[in-house]
């Protein structure tokens, strides 16, 4: 099946034109049309060009090309993966912890990933917020002096324009006790042309700080062309986390993840969090053990950067709050003294 070669111009959003551009067979279509009635389908043109069609475990097609096995949904799979609803005060906020809210200005992303925790919240069909819902949002964060930061976060927020955005970060800048904006995206990697001087000048305000949170899970991602967007917001004064979901199949192995951690880190992107992957219905073929990741944290410690190192975390299914996965180095030893495991698994007394 020999892939068109002409460069892919718009973002292939049904499976025929996933097909057309050779990125899944022809016989896959009628599964494949099933699962695009359920979960949206997104492959932007960066993306669509990163993957080499020839091999059938290319991480990047992993991530982002539909595949039957997500219409397998196991026991213990759920529609809202991490509880956003049972803290949703009004349309578009939860609130879970006290001093910071989300805010889901968006409910479209550039991409759909197929492991998305949101998969039944994001997509075309879904709306983000009207005019009134967002003044009713923006009232509720004005309303309560414990927030103290908002994290802009959909859908991807930076889909909107540079002119709504630079709109809703003046409205935050001016509530006194909200200090802190943080933006969750995925675009400096999937659409990295979209992250223009203006856009990147519409999330600066004068007095809150803006940090922008960088979904990427490979170092395939980090092209030079997500590079230079990446430089483009650092360069302006914010600075970049990054936050990675451990994926079967995409970079459940040290050496992937230590590239992908050190390709960020060279990028000027701290990695931040590594995240369990979420009970999202259908992901099951993505979502590897506790006791593997915990293997894999292991496995970095030591030999790579403390730069590359993110905390592995877990976000409690039903809305209970996300909580370290460290693997444990200290435990009880004889007489009230501690047993600590070096790097490298070697046992060391520590008296206490
Ligand atoms: C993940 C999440 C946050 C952010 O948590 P951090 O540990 O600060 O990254 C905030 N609110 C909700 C509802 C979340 O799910
Ligand atoms: S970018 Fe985030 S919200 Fe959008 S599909 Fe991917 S994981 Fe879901």
């Amino acid at each position: 099946m020999p892939r068109d070669k002409s460069p892919i111009g718009k973002t292939l959003r049904r499976p025929a034109e996933l097909a057309a551009a050779g990125l899944v067979p022809p016989t896959a279509l009628p599964d494949l049309e099933r699962v695009a009635a359920s979960f949206a389908v997104a492959v932007t043109p960066a993306m669509a060009e990163l993957i080499d069609p020839t091999d059938p475990a290319d991480p990047i097609a992993r991530q982002f090309v539909p595949d039957a096995r997500e219409l397998e949904v196991r026991d213990g799979e759920l529609a809202d993966p991490i509880g956003d609803g049972p803290h949703s005060p009004v349309k578009g906020i939860v609130h879970r912890y006290r001093d910071r809210v989300l805010l889901k200005l968006v409910a479209a992303c550039p991409v759909y990933c197929r492991f998305c925790f949101r998969r039944e919240m994001v997509g075309p069909g879904a709306d983000g917020l009207s005019p009134a819902e967002l003044d009713a949002a923006i009232a509720y964060i004005a309303g309560n002096p414990d927030i103290w930061e908002v994290i802009l976060t959909g859908g991807d927020p930076l889909v909107a324009s540079p002119r709504r955005l630079a709109e809703v970060v003046a409205r935050l800048d001016v509530i006194p006790h909200v200090e802190v904006v943080r933006i969750h995206t995925r675009v400096p990697v999937v659409d990295p042309d979209r992250v223009t001087p203006d856009l990147v000048a519409a999330l600066k305000a004068p007095r809150v700080a803006t940090w922008v949170m960088l979904h990427s899970n490979h170092w395939r991602e980090i092209t030079d062309e997500a590079r230079a967007a990446i430089g483009r917001i650092v360069d302006a004064g914010m600075p970049m986390l990054a936050q990675t979901v451990l994926l079967r199949g995409v970079n459940d192995d040290a050496g992937t993840l230590a590239r992908t951690f050190r390709a960020l880190v060279a990028a000027r992107v701290k990695p931040h969090y590594l995240h369990h992957g979420d009970l999202a219905k259908g992901t099951a073929h993505f979502r590897t053990t506790i006791a593997e990741g915990q293997a894999l944290m292991r496995e970095l410690r030591g030999d790579v950067s403390g730069l590359c190192q993110p905390t592995y975390m877990l976000d409690i299914p039903g809305g209970h709050g996300k909580v370290p996965l460290t693997p444990g180095y200290v435990e009880p030893g004889p007489d009230g003294s501690l047993t600590v495991t070096d790097p490298h698994g070697r046992r060391h007394a520590y008296p206490v």
